[in-house]
């Protein structure tokens, strides 16, 4: 399928375009001259035909023969594309290490129901899995989160991705994920606009909600945490979902967007994902540069309105401007420790220390590329390194569940992490601490106190025509 990004025609012919929709069994899209040519019944055909003197026996002409070939190859084609192929890309990619004398499961100590379990980076929204379903792949989802005893996951959103996605250097030119938007049927609009694919998955976390009746609760705002944790005292199968932008492209260049994004739930942004935008540069983009002009205005918008900045995946002028112009703390929502393990996405100990003597946040993640690992005590240890590098209150979980990447665990065994800490000795402070309190105390201290934006259900569905 092309990855071009303009939607096709609606009223051209192409075959591929009619086929999953209301020409698939209808028998006939063809001109009306070829369907005199080859006689089709449908149309009235002439009486006394000595070719086919019984319409029903009539031997196929090897037009109709290889039309009718097309059309079947067309419906496979199609049902692969549309059904098999998006399916097969999240299995496959968002998989688990397999079990090794490394990879173990350990099993979970009795503290791990008493902690407050929150993750800051997953992306399983870009998937068309029902988040309120427990899937069989993939990593996330609130069944499993709830079997792990998680309590509050950041939802992050991407909406492009370079083809040849790498960690040195990419362009903007591209993007891989238009063939996944239009493969897994997402509307139309989402098929060219960025700005539309992060509304959609904003639609999908408030579609789950309202089906979730209660047992999802959508944190916008301080109060909302408290919500969450009176909810939980009662029942444990309550969880917390808040909405997180990985890339201000999606942006589209316009500041005013901003208050569009908050409206539609979103509490936190990154400036960059893997290329530069017209924000700032990516450590893995062209330039690599710092926070543009537009990119400190940016930064000065979000900070009034109470969005927090997420500067994983940002260079590392980038990040030395928002350590330098940032009036509040930011945080890293997923990433890895260089000393740990060298590589252009994990950060030195001078950027980790200095984001955390801001008062941010560092979540480790999951993925071989963070820890030089693939099992849960390799999180673990890039997890008690940063613990005495830079302290127990800055370090959190970033696992990048459903990001393109395989894990040592799914949600359903956040568990392990804490077996793991308790295991090599961290005292149970500490624990509490990394597992998800740090992230609660610093959403209660960063997010708005007020519902700042749309909160209630009907505006938000009524915001829906202003996503152009
Ligand atoms: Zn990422």
């Amino acid at each position: 399928m092309s990855q071009d990004s303009n939607p096709p025609d609606d009223s051209s012919e192409d075959r591929d375009d009619d086929l999953p929709r209301e020409h698939f069994g209808s028998g006939s899209h063809t001109s009306s001259s070829q369907s005199t040519s080859r006689g089709s019944p449908r149309v009235g055909r002439p009486a006394g035909d000595e070719t086919s003197p019984d319409p029903k026996k009539r031997p196929l002409g090897p037009w109709r023969k290889a039309g009718i070939g097309a059309l079947a190859l067309a419906v496979v084609g199609g049902g692969l594309f549309f059904f098999v192929i998006p399916q097969y890309v999240d299995r496959s990619k968002n998989g688990l290490y397999p079990l090794t004398t490394e990879n173990i499961h350990l099993p979970v100590p009795p503290l791990h129901k008493d902690l407050f379990v929150a993750d800051l980076h997953a992306d399983t929204l870009l998937w068309n899995r029902d988040i309120l379903k427990e899937s069989h792949f993939g990593h996330w989802d609130v069944p499993r989160m709830v079997k792990g005893n998680g309590a509050l996951q950041t939802l992050s959103v991407v909406t492009k991705s370079p083809k040849g996605q790498n960690y040195e250097r990419n362009s903007g030119d591209t993007d891989a994920l238009t063939t996944l938007m239009v493969a897994q049927r997402w509307p139309v609009a989402t098929w060219s606009s960025l700005k539309q694919r992060a509304f959609h998955q904003s639609q999908k976390v408030k579609e789950a909600v309202v089906a979730a009746e209660g047992q999802l609760i959508w944190i916008q705002k301080k109060q909302d945490l408290e919500e969450l944790r009176l909810a939980r005292a009662e029942d444990s199968s309550v969880v917390g979902v808040w909405l997180s932008l990985e890339g201000s492209q999606a942006l589209e260049d316009s500041l005013d967007a901003i208050d569009e994004f908050q409206s539609w739930g979103y509490r936190m942004m990154a400036p960059t994902h893997f290329f530069d935008t017209a924000w700032a540069g990516s450590r893995h983009g062209e330039g690599k540069g710092g926070l543009t002009e537009k990119g400190r205005e940016w930064l000065r918008r979000l900070e009034e309105k109470s969005i927090i900045i997420d500067g994983a995946h940002a260079s590392e002028a980038t990040l030395r401007d928002l350590l330098k112009y940032a009036t509040k703390p930011f945080l890293i929502s997923h990433g890895g420790v260089k000393a740990v393990c060298d590589n252009n996405r994990n950060l030195s100990d001078e950027m980790l220390k200095a984001v955390a003597q801001k008062g941010g946040l560092i979540g480790v993640g999951f993925w071989s590329d963070a820890t030089c690992g693939k099992s849960v005590a390799s999180v673990v240890n890039s997890i008690t390194y940063l613990v005495k590098l830079i302290g127990a209150d800055s370090v959190a979980l970033g696992s990048d569940f459903d990001g393109y990447v395989s894990s040592p665990i799914d949600a359903a065994d956040l568990g392990q992490i804490t077996a793991q800490l308790q295991k090599v000795g961290v005292p149970e402070p500490t624990i509490r601490k990394v597992m998800g309190e740090n992230v609660y105390q610093f959403l209660l201290k960063h997010l708005p106190s007020e519902p700042a934006g749309v909160t209630d259900e009907t505006e938000l569905l009524e915001s829906e025509d202003a996503g152009n």
